[in-house]
């Protein structure tokens, strides 16, 4: 099996390209390895949807993580749980088709993968919830030690979990594992662009500092693997899971179920740049709610629906009855006091301008300097197993692995 590490820039897409730095880890990356930057993104185009996708190589219709958290409309928004663990995942990892294969894996903050028994060490991606001890929690759903270690020689790195200090975390804890273990896979996932994004705009000063940022930590990270013994053939693979774009107004679509009288009918959780509406009986009817929703459609920032029908073509995920997609500048939110402080943000259907993400790899073997047409995401986690020797037999996507490799 071929050593892989697969970093995540979280909300990098096309529109960084001529952000790149000459000398950046990317621009590096892309000259010297293959790779695309219209890999489109699922629906809703939200992280760990797009996360589980990008390792399972399934839709979010098989793998059935469609939201970044489960539907709890009687839960106060801080109280909500995330898809935090590997078991919500219902299809095989690339990291099961590691282990099955002899190997051992490493994920740093990898969402959807809390208490994962393929991953031999873990920092776990989990928010405490109220009442709860973050370490406390932090070292139940990952790897002890792991953790232990992470903190005493780099915990100044971080204050708490915001950035730039996380990602600057994670990427050192990364290059420390590697160093000291080589893992088969590692794992990791960069927040830093995607939280300057939400707060700055998705095209601010501070968006464009942390894509430099993150090419310093690849260009750390490629460093890294170079100078450990074991780890000069291994690939280094960056990806990513979605754009944003800026918004300048937060509705709430309660108010719209309200409004209509639908209010017994439907309940709402919103992703973003889109929304799901859940029926609450089973006499609710979606036709009739799409057709009463549409008079208010304007006034509450709704571009289009999409009917069951459309969603199950869209490989979105069971529970929905419909959905909608926000109009330009419109995010949706179920509690208006949290989300109506940030600039910009993501989970649009496709044919956004933000759906188009990023899929690099850079090793010995690998085509040089070569662009490959768009894919959709899952290919992603296929074509990975393809260049490190594996198979992932439940994937549906295509492997594109010998494109990629020269003959
Ligand atoms: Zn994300």
């Amino acid at each position: 099996m071929r050593k892989a590490v697969l970093v995540s820039l979280d909300a990098f897409f096309d529109a960084d390209l001529t952000e790149l730095q000459p000398d950046g880890g990317l621009t590096y990356l892309l000259q010297h390895g293959s790779w695309c930057c219209s890999v489109k993104t699922v629906f809703p185009a939200l992280t760990y949807p797009a996360h589980v996708t990008l390792i399972t190589g399934c839709d979010p219709d098989r793998t059935g993580i469609g939201q970044n958290q489960p539907f709890q409309p009687d839960t106060p928004a801080a109280g909500r749980r995330w898809y935090w663990e590997r078991k919500n995942i219902r299809v095989p990892t690339l990291f099961d088709a590691v282990k099955a294969g002899g190997g051992r894996c490493c994920s740093v903050l990898w969402p959807v993968c809390c208490k994962n028994p393929a991953a031999k060490w873990c920092f776990p991606e989990v928010h405490p919830l109220p009442g709860e001890n973050i370490v406390l929690k932090t070292l139940r759903y990952g790897t002890p030690l792991f953790i232990l270690r992470s903190e005493l020689r780099y915990g100044r790195l971080r204050s708490g979990i915001s950035e730039p200090g996380l990602s600057d975390y994670a990427a050192a804890i990364t290059q420390d594992i590697i160093r000291r273990r080589r893992p088969d896979l590692t794992a990791v996932h960069l927040i830093d662009l995607d939280e300057m994004r939400h707060h700055h705009g998705t095209f601010s000063r501070e968006a464009k500092e942390a894509v430099h940022r993150n090419e310093e930590r690849l260009k750390n990270i490629l460093r890294t693997m170079e100078n450990t013994p074991g780890m000069e053939d291994a690939l280094l693979i960056a990806v990513s899971d979605h754009g944003q774009s800026d918004i300048h107004r937060t509705v709430c679509l309660s108010e719209a179920l309200k409004e209509s009288g639908l209010d017994s009918d439907f309940r709402v959780q919103s992703n973003g740049e889109s929304a799901y509406f859940f029926p609450v009986r089973e006499s609710s009817d979606p036709a009739r709610a799409v057709r009463l929703l549409e008079q208010k459609a304007e006034a509450f920032g709704i571009s289009r629906f999409y009917p069951r029908e459309k969603l199950d073509s869209m490989h979105a995920a069971a529970g929905p009855a419909f959905a909608c997609e926000a109009a330009d500048g419109i995010a949706f939110s179920d509690a208006l006091d949290i989300n109506k402080r940030e600039k910009a943000t993501h989970g649009f259907g496709p044919g956004h301008s933000a759906e188009n993400c990023l899929f690099a790899v850079y090793g010995k073997g690998i085509r040089q300097n070569y662009r490959m047409g768009s894919i959709p995401m899952r290919d992603v986690a296929p074509t990975v197993a393809g260049l490190m020797g594996l198979s992932m037999p439940e994937a549906e996507g295509t492997d594109h692995s010998r494109e990629l490799m020269l003959s």
